[in-house]
């Protein structure tokens, strides 16, 4: 199948890496061939310099340490290592665990496990705006409490949290800060320090780097932060996540964060303009559509769009021959679920399953946007002249009044 021509407006599921990202990562894989923990001659000397240089460039991006950088295969990784190594690394301390309902499943799951490893995990819903309560989280923090981990920029919604908050709150209380910043490292300024974020996961096939590859920042000085290895072997990264670097792919990540602090202020205000343009024209030809989450925290290039008595699985296939976009029936079950982060915002069944993410990217240009907002409409429109529900509600009829009978 030829993708040339198809849009793509899911860049939240991952991105394209971008074409300087992959000539860099190149000599890397045969070229450059030597393993990076090769002490004793050039072949590892070149591989080690390559990975020193791309922890700086990593480092630079967020405004932190090199060596507060620890490499591993992905945010999946990050996220496990971060709060499975919290949990035993600070066992003495507490066993007590905060987080939010509308986390990635990767934290989520992670902190389902720690459950069963005797743990004890309070998971704070979000208000309407997808946004946590700061009094609940404050009320929440308890004597056993070891950790908060509460994600940079969601997902589904792009609804940044309100970090300077919660890293003031942390501290007050005298307990570790982490975020999945997935989302958000590479496209709008993060800054951990600053914030007060003691460990944070990321990942490059979000902001333009290879899949594969990703990082989790350890703050290393006041506090200094420890986690134990979930993986063991050679003592790589200071011992906190053994095996061979991924020397081309961690070279295709430095790159990716250099790209990204040099064009991410443009980036933003480019792609924030064309998300409102497509937010607009769809707003402007239809009725009923709805943007989830906080319109005034999110990211600049995710708007996540309810329209309302349209199936979205069934809207989706009506233009996903050429656009690729993601619907708020999430396939992570064999049946079709609602978003549970959508649900989490208080949105009902209806709502959630009428739902489409929009994610833009660098690559996306105007005249893209120009033809999604066209075929999406198309679609819509299309969907409602099949419903029956549609003509209810176009003839008045309260539809939350009406007596369904069941079969
Ligand atoms: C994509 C994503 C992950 C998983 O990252 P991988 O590198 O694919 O393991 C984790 N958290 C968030 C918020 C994500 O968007």
């Amino acid at each position: 199948m030829n993708q040339d021509r198809l849009i793509y407006l899911d860049n939240n599921s991952t991105t394209p890496t971008d074409p300087r990202v992959v000539e860099t990562m190149l000599p890397y894989f045969n070229q450059y061939h030597g393993n990076a923990a090769s002490r004793n001659h050039p072949f590892g000397w070149i591989a080690e310099e390559a990975v020193d240089n791309a922890r700086n460039q990593i480092a630079d991006l967020i405004s932190v340490d090199p060596r507060e950088i620890i490499f591993t295969s992905g945010a999946t990784e990050s996220d496990n290592l971060a709060l499975k190594g919290v949990f035993e690394m600070y066992s003495r301390k507490g066993n007590h665990i905060i987080t939010l309902t509308t986390e990635h499943k990767t934290v989520l799951d992670s902190c389902k496990k720690i459950e069963k490893m005797g743990g004890e995990v309070t998971y704070l819903e979000v208000n309407r705006e997808g946004l946590v309560d700061l009094d609940a989280l404050r009320n929440a923090i308890k004597d056993t409490t070891i950790l908060v981990s509460i994600m940079w920029a969601n997902n589904e919604t792009g609804v940044i949290q309100p970090m300077e908050e919660i890293g003031k709150i942390c501290a007050e209380k005298g307990v570790l800060f982490m975020s999945d910043a997935t989302q958000a490292v590479g496209k709008v300024p993060v800054n951990p320090k600053e914030v007060g974020v003691h460990l944070m996961a990321f990942t490059g096939h979000k902001m333009y780097g290879p899949k594969g590859v990703g990082a989790l920042f350890v703050n290393r000085k006041n506090p200094r932060v420890k986690v134990t290895s979930q993986m063991d072997g050679g003592g790589h990264e200071r011992g906190m996540r053994s095996g061979t670097l991924n020397v081309p792919g961690i070279v295709g990540l430095g790159k990716a964060a250099e790209l990204c602090k040099k064009e991410m202020a443009d980036e933003a205000i480019r792609l924030a303009a064309l998300r409102d343009k497509l937010e607009k024209g769809m707003k402007e030809n239809l009725e009923e559509v709805y943007v989830n989450g906080s319109v005034e925290n999110r990211m600049p290039h995710v708007t996540n769009l309810s329209f309302k008595h349209v199936e979205g699985e069934g809207l989706m296939m009506t233009f996903n021959q050429n656009i690729g976009v993601s619907s708020g029936s999430a396939c992570t079950s064999a049946s079709l679920e609602p978003s549970y982060v959508l649900m989490a915002l208080g949105l009902g069944d209806d709502l959630a399953h009428s739902s489409i993410r929009f994610s833009l990217g660098r690559f996306t240009t105007e005249e893209e946007i120009d033809i999604a907002i066209r075929q999406v409409t198309d679609g819509v429109n299309h969907m409602r002249d099949l419903s029956p529900i549609w003509e209810m509600y176009k003839e008045g009829i309260d539809l939350e009044s009406v007596q369904w009978t069941e079969h």
